[in-house]
């Protein structure tokens, strides 16, 4: 069945999708946004701890489920193994309307600008695929403002010492500091360091028609309550919808892009909620999948301009598959340190996400997220301490609310060898041959994180921890919840996926609007980022004019 010709379609109501759709709407466009997922409510998982999306004993509470998604994945011992959703082996974000953003923590960074420049700034490690962005952070300046008014930011202009120049302020203050932020930010300023208060997409006052936050004890990894989170399917998302020019359409699972005579696409086949394969024909595809289901869409879709797959000439979809190596430590503290206030993450500081002897990069570093007992229990435990039985209980009743955790995400060396690819076998339920994914991290990520766990241990102590313990990365493959780099954006044809407006080479009307553009990954949660660069790529598209028409 084909359907009639839209001006776009979007694949992927996540991050990016949600912002194409609403900006492309906006302009008159008539747009068609394809989710696998559905739009969840909060009642349907509620604070069920054991069944969010950071705990996921009890399955993904907001997708893919284990039933019908599988990946392939390389094995330590090199072996191909089968990894369902709820494995942390599957990489997985999310699958729902809103996508990673429903259930996020929702920090919201921009990059810095040597984020930017990563291969100026420190030279290429041996190994890697380090390089710099086609972009500048001041070309993306006003998009990063335009993400913060749009999806709703709350944060303080000029707080972040390190930070780029801004054009705009943030449009509600920052959350208030919690008792963990109030111990941390003198201790960080003791140490000659710059605390602040995170930027969160999270509202600190009524904005655009959504409460405030009531600093619930269940935020990462749940549906807020009260949708003071600003996901993108309780602000752009149903603004596009408001428009009359945007139809949204759950549990479709778009099987590739199809493609004319010249490379350009015709629209997308994808399954419909009955299981019907139905042909949606568009002037434009919009591809925003996530950085692992994106670059699977490009390499299931073949013809004779594209025969390894859309915009693969050169061999670039799928590699350099990046997230961050987490580091950091925790700390335990005579006093009460905890005091349940959500969404917990309150202070952060920037002093090393550069600048760090010896090493390539760093990371922020922030204190952790509210505190799931389940996680704590896995998580905050010092060698020795007991994992079982009424010791315990004991344990886990004496720290829990005398601990802290700080940590950050360590910006990752990326590399060729780190990548998604269509597994010659393997199929999903709806008979798409599914990704696998194979790699490990650069051992230079190892050294920063070191050192920057290092920096985590020294906060905690010059806040009075009495004991604490530095938290390492592994070296495995990275890319889960901060999925990038797998269709990267160049100059050039032939060193990646996309050019500088996210268009994929070799094509006239195929976009990229996810976290899989990004050439590197900053030492900073990602989605502020896809989103200022899908704000950037809709005026792009528009800009293009004409739909179908070689630029
Ligand atoms: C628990 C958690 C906490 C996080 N905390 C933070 C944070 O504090 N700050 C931050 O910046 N980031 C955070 N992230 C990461 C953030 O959610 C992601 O970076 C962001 O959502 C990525 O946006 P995206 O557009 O690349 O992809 P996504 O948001 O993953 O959107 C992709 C969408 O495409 C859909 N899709 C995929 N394949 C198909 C197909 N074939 N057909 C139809 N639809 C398809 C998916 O179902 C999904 O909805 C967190 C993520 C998680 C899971
Ligand atoms: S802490 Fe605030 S934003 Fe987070 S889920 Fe609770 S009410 Fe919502």
């Amino acid at each position: 069945m084909a359907l009639d010709p839209v001006d776009a379609v979007i694949v992927g109501a996540g991050g990016g999708g949600g912002v194409v759709a609403y900006e492309l709407a906006k302009a008159g466009w008539n747009v068609v946004l394809l989710e696998r997922g559905r739009a969840q409510t909060f009642a349907e998982t509620g604070h069920s701890e054991l069944h969010s999306q950071r705990t996921t004993v009890l399955g993904n509470a907001f997708g893919p489920d284990d039933t019908r998604h599988l990946r392939i994945r390389e094995a330590e011992n090199g072996r191909w193994v089968k990894v369902l959703p709820s494995d942390g082996a599957y990489n997985n974000v999310a699958a729902c309307v809103g996508g990673g953003t429903l259930s996020y923590g929702a920090m919201a960074w921009r990059f810095l600008p040597k984020d930017f420049q990563m291969r100026s700034t420190y030279g290429a490690p041996a190994g890697s695929t380090l390089e710099d962005w086609p972009l500048r952070y001041e070309e993306l300046e006003p998009y990063y403002a335009k993400a913060e008014w749009e999806i709703g930011v709350s944060g303080k202009a000029g707080a972040n010492h390190f930070e780029g120049k801004r054009s705009k302020d943030y449009p509600m203050p920052p959350l208030p500091f919690n008792r963990e932020a109030s111990l941390l930010a003198p201790a960080a300023r003791k140490l000659g360091w710059h605390p602040f208060p995170i930027p969160m997409a999270i509202n600190s006052i009524p904005y655009q028609g959504r409460p405030a936050c009531v600093q619930c004890p269940h935020c990462v990894g749940f549906r807020c309550e009260v949708d003071a989170k600003s996901s993108t399917a309780v602000t752009v998302i149903p603004r596009a919808i408001a428009t009359g020019h945007c139809k949204l359409r759950t549990e479709c699972v778009v099987k590739e892009v199809l493609l004319d005579k010249k490379g350009d696409a015709r629209g997308v086949a994808y399954f419909n909620a009955d299981g019907e394969l139905v042909e949606q024909l568009a002037r434009v595809v919009v591809v925003a999948a996530s950085a692992t289901e994106t670059p699977r869409l490009l390499l299931n879709s073949k013809n004779a301009m594209h025969p390894n797959g859309l915009g693969n000439r050169y061999d670039w979809v799928g590699r350099n598959l990046q997230g961050h190596a987490y580091s950091g430590a925790f700390g335990l503290f005579e006093q009460e340190t905890w005091d349940g206030v959500g969404p917990a993450a309150r202070v952060a500081l920037c002093d090393h996400n550069h600048g760090n002897e010896g090493c390539v990069g760093g990371g922020m570093l922030a204190n952790e997220f509210i505190r799931l007992p389940y996680l704590f229990a896995r998580s905050v435990r010092p060698p020795g301490a007991p994992r079982w039985g009424q010791a315990h209980k004991d344990w886990q009743r004496r720290w829990y609310k005398r601990s802290m955790g700080v940590k950050g995400p360590v910006q990752e060396v990326p590399r060729w060898e780190n990548r998604v690819e269509i597994d010659p076998v393997a199929k999903d339920a709806w008979g798409i041959p599914t990704l696998r994914l194979s790699g490990r991290k650069h051992p230079s990520d190892l050294k920063t994180g070191k050192y920057v766990a290092a920096r985590a241990a020294e906060w905690l102590r010059a806040a009075g921890a009495i004991e604490v313990v530095e938290t390492l990365p592994g070296m495995g493959l990275s890319g889960g919840q901060h999925q990038a780099g797998t269709a990267r954006m160049a100059s050039e044809a032939k060193l990646g996926v996309v050019d500088r407006d996210c268009r994929v080479f070799g094509t006239s009307n195929v976009y990229i609007a996810d976290g899989s553009v990004h050439v590197t990954n900053g030492g900073f949660n990602p989605s502020l980022t896809i989103q200022a660069l899908a704000f950037r790529t809709s005026e792009r598209i528009l800009a293009a004019g004409h739909p179908g028409k070689r630029g």
